[in-house]
């Protein structure tokens, strides 16, 4: 079960920045697990703090229960005093939290947001942020792996805020956004501390407002609905949810730069659990790399005879080794399954995209080419078939062209072909080709 933590200082704040979004995933059948780090016991009108404390905490549960919240974590700090609160001790707790609850995303205020007045907001969100780092190390808190548990990385950071600089995303909860009012009306007494603070305001600037006089004193659902559903499209506007949807919005962290670097080359873990698919990542894919269906490309008769762009006919001196990578399996899965090249395939020359164009993660559909250094591309296969002495329309058996680059790729071509430079390619770094050559020249003879 994949389970997403929300980390926030007070029981109001994960209703009101992400509560559609955590009933989404909720009733995708997340865990969710909620963290309040304060008492709250300050957050109310005209109660003393213990009693604010107790509806405060019977308000959050219910709250919790109408999102799906399946466990809540108190830390109990005072509220509004995490300004004075160390740091280092209140990030050991995240981070213990991380290494037993496993989440596999986790939901906090971003500390690099705009425009907060909060302290506990910028508190935890900062400690949370180290968190993220330490749970990693294995000499940090090394106590923890005394009770079983190990070095954890939460993979999604799901950061939310007033003001989100550099936000990336906007879920939509169209459907979810009833209960995160519902949500937010449970949290009575805190509503109505916030609306207070507004209605005071309002006296200095020597006005007041019936809307809020009225949830003051009675229903809180008609100015929290409407306020909510404002909210909600705006974010839907501005990123183009869709007429009529809402959404909530998000600057949401998973691997960074890393990220093409990890769809790339990892291969799933056996038995582990799969990441969620996400809108978000497999969005940028498509748009991309949008890969045509094999029933599109894959010719019926592809283990007789095969079409290969000029540079490509590099890529066949080392099938046997690609064929056996993980990264190039990944790229190419729906091909290396189909195709099995024996001695006799035939394999025609060609001057433009051939097949493994249309299953590389670089094609674009929409644009009809690759969609990365094509026009480099272009020359590298001019230059490569030169140097093989080949034409397109040429065709050749799969063993013959084995025989000829043996023959006619040295180490030093190799290299000019495909290593760092106008014409570099991703294979060529991870070392395969360079081993895949030297057996080539083995078996069919030729010079390094
Ligand atoms: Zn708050």
């Amino acid at each position: 079960m994949t389970t997403a933590m929300v980390i926030c200082p007070h029981a109001d704040d994960a209703a009101a920045f992400c509560g559609a979004t955590l009933a989404k995933f909720a009733a995708e059948g997340w865990r969710i697990v909620l963290v309040r780090v304060t008492n709250d016991s300050k957050d109310s009108v005209g109660l003393s703090q213990e009693e604010t404390i107790l509806r405060n905490t019977e308000e959050l549960h219910a709250a919790a229960k109408i999102l799906g919240v399946a466990e809540i974590i108190e830390l109990g700090y005072e509220t509004d005093c995490l300004a004075d609160a160390p740091m280092v001790p209140m990030r050991e707790r995240f981070v213990y939290l991380f290494r037993k609850y496993r989440p596999y995303a986790v939901f906090s205020f971003d500390p690099f947001g705009l425009y907060e007045g909060n302290m506990d907001h910028i508190r935890v969100a900062q400690a949370v942020e180290e968190a993220f780092w330490v749970s990693c190390f294995d000499k940090h808190h090394p106590e923890h792996f005394e009770e079983g548990l190990a070095p954890f990385s939460v993979c999604e950071r799901w950061y939310f805020g007033r003001n989100l600089p550099g936000a990336n995303h906007a879920e939509d909860v169209s459907e979810y956004l009833e209960k995160k009012v519902e949500a937010l009306c449970a949290h009575r007494e805190m509503m109505r501390n916030t609306i207070n603070q507004l209605r005071l305001q309002a006296q200095t600037f020597g006005r007041r407002l019936p809307l809020l006089d009225m949830a003051m004193e009675g229903d809180l659902r008609p100015l929290l609905a409407l306020v909510m559903q404002e909210q909600a499209n705006a974010v839907a506007r501005t990123f183009n949810l869709g007429e009529g949807r809402m959404g909530e919005v998000f600057r949401l962290e998973r691997f960074g730069d890393m990220e093409e670097f990890v769809q790339a080359l990892s291969e799933p873990i056996p038995g582990a659990e799969q990441a969620p698919k996400r809108e978000r990542f497999d969005a940028q894919k498509t748009e991309n790399g949008q890969t045509l269906s094999p029933e599109h490309t894959v010719p019926s008769n592809l283990n007789q005879r095969v079409g290969l762009m000029g540079h490509h006919h590099l890529c066949a001196g080392a099938f046997e080794e690609l064929f056996q990578m993980p990264a190039f399996r990944a790229a190419y899965a729906d091909l290396v399954d189909r195709l099995q090249p024996s001695p006799d395939l035939q394999i025609e020359t060609l001057f433009g995209y051939d097949i493994f164009c249309y299953h590389c993660e670089y094609w674009s559909n929409e644009e009809g080419r690759c969609s990365t250094g094509w026009k480099n591309k272009i020359s590298k296969d001019a230059a490569v078939l030169e140097h093989l002495g080949l034409r397109p329309g040429q065709v050749t058996r799969f063993e013959d062209l084995q025989r000829l680059l043996a023959a006619k790729i040295s180490d030093a071509d190799l290299k000019r072909f495909c290593s760092v430079g106008e014409w570099k390619c991703e294979m060529y770094i991870l070392g395969a080709c360079q081993k895949a050559y030297q057996r080539l020249r083995d078996r069919f003879g030729g010079q390094p």
